[in-house]
């Protein structure tokens, strides 16, 4: 089926500003909640938030095979389980509709009242119920320097890392979207130079720059997804923070992996951009060597993104100061590559599932994607603007990521994903 949603010459009728990352061209979904407190499910061009919702009460999406309550729901799970051809049809046809070309709706002052609203006067909602979550660790700048800090320099890569994308399963419970705030976690720790641990608070919080897709019913249990067919069950992509307490990391993370030192909280921009909107910025991934086992071996061609990606830290009440810049196609391990190994051995993946990159770090000190590697450890503090030093995240900061591709006729991105630090928890009573 043609991508016409994708035709860079189209314009739409709703104002949409030069740098925005929400063209005609994106149509991402995402779940909010309007100014009078419905859910819907939605999408926006420019700074207009479109309820689907209404939209396909209003008859604008008929001869499409949907459901009647289809985008009525406070999750897009349903939809992306209707699967590639459904998400094709409905981006296809929100594209017309929003067309300057098409005045159906641009003349219709009454439906766009009930379809329409500033996006400054919705809420933005988890996009899906994410059912499992799970992190790779696919950037080789970033498990080298991980592996340098928290191991044995000569040996920072464990010898399994170039044979298979590693990752772990974690928890979907506290996936929450951008905007809200986050308590700066406790848990065991063991200080420096300590024979026993303390419990307390974390000293060392951080940020992962890392992305996510979100994945379709993909396989039945036992079946493995072939990698050459992989990237068909993926949906779109979201920007992730996997925020980490690297003090409680140490000293939990031997022998089973990281468990309450990242569990709890991660981030995710609230408007899932399709694969299909990101098409026109396929990119050449990495060069693999040693060349992979052949359930992993992909056919030559483009299979990953090119997606400018940058962090700013903000101190209270300060100004934002960008930290880092990187790009998604950094990552040696491919999407189709992690999603093949993940069910190679019958891993059945289902719709709302969310499997994120690992941090995706550069190979120079200003790309590098966590304060870990930023602050080499915390022993070379990054200087900020306003005359203080962070070797790790403080009360009251906030980070911002940002993700957008380009090329000389679009841009297509995924807007502001924007989390505050407050101090720990604090019971009411
Ligand atoms: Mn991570």
């Amino acid at each position: 089926m043609p991508l016409s949603a994708n035709n860079p010459e189209r314009k739409s009728w709703l104002p949409v500003s030069e740098n925005s990352d929400f063209p005609i061209q994106n149509i991402p979904f995402g779940v909010f909640l309007t100014r009078d407190n419905e859910i819907t499910i939605g999408t926006r061009i420019g700074e207009t938030a479109i309820d689907l919702g209404a939209l396909q009460r209003l008859g604008y999406f008929e001869g499409i095979p949907l459901t009647d309550d289809m985008f009525m729901q406070d999750t897009l799970n349903d939809f992306i389980s209707d699967g590639k051809k459904t998400w094709r049809l409905v981006r296809n046809r929100i594209a017309e509709i929003f067309d300057e070309k098409n005045p159906k709706l641009q003349n219709h002052q009454q439906h766009r009242d009930i379809i329409l609203f500033d996006l400054k006067e919705v809420e933005m909602q988890m996009p899906v119920l994410v059912g499992d979550y799970t992190d790779f660790y696919s950037s080789k700048e970033h498990a080298s320097n991980v592996g340098k800090i928290f191991r044995d320099p000569k040996n920072a890569l464990f010898p399994n890392w170039l044979r298979m994308p590693v990752g772990y399963h974690g928890r979907s419970s506290t996936i929450i979207p951008s905007g809200i705030s986050i308590n700066r976690p406790q848990g065991q720790i063991l200080p420096n130079g300590a024979d026993l641990p303390v419990f307390g608070r974390s000293r060392q919080v951080d940020f992962e720059l890392e992305m996510a897709f979100v994945t379709t019913d993909a396989n039945a249990l036992g079946e493995p997804i072939p990698v050459d067919e992989a990237e068909d069950y993926i949906f779109g992509l979201v920007i992730f923070n996997d925020w980490s307490a690297r003090d409680i990391q140490r000293w939990e993370y031997q022998p089973l992996g990281p468990f309450l030192g990242k569990n709890f909280a991660s981030s995710i921009s609230p408007w899932i951009v399709t694969l299909d909107a990101l098409a026109p910025f396929k990119a050449h991934s990495v060069k693999q060597d040693p060349e992979p086992l052949p359930y992993l071996r992909q056919t030559a061609g483009k299979h990953t993104f090119d997606i400018h990606l940058e962090v700013d830290l903000q101190p209270s009440g300060k100004q934002p100061q960008t930290i880092s810049k990187t790009n998604f196609k950094n990552l040696y391990w491919t999407m189709a590559q992690q999603l093949a190994h993940h069910t190679s051995n019958g891993c059945k993946i289902n719709s709302g599932d969310m499997l994120a990159s690992g941090t995706i770090s550069g190979n120079t000190p200003d790309s590098f994607g966590s304060l870990l590697e930023l602050s080499r450890g915390g022993k070379k503090p990054i200087q900020m603007a306003d005359g203080t030093t962070r070797k790790f995240i403080e009360d009251y900061d906030t980070v911002i990521m940002r993700g957008y591709a380009q090329n000389d006729k679009i841009r297509v991105g995924f807007g502001e994903l924007t989390t505050q630090l407050l101090p720990i928890f604090k019971s009411k009573k």
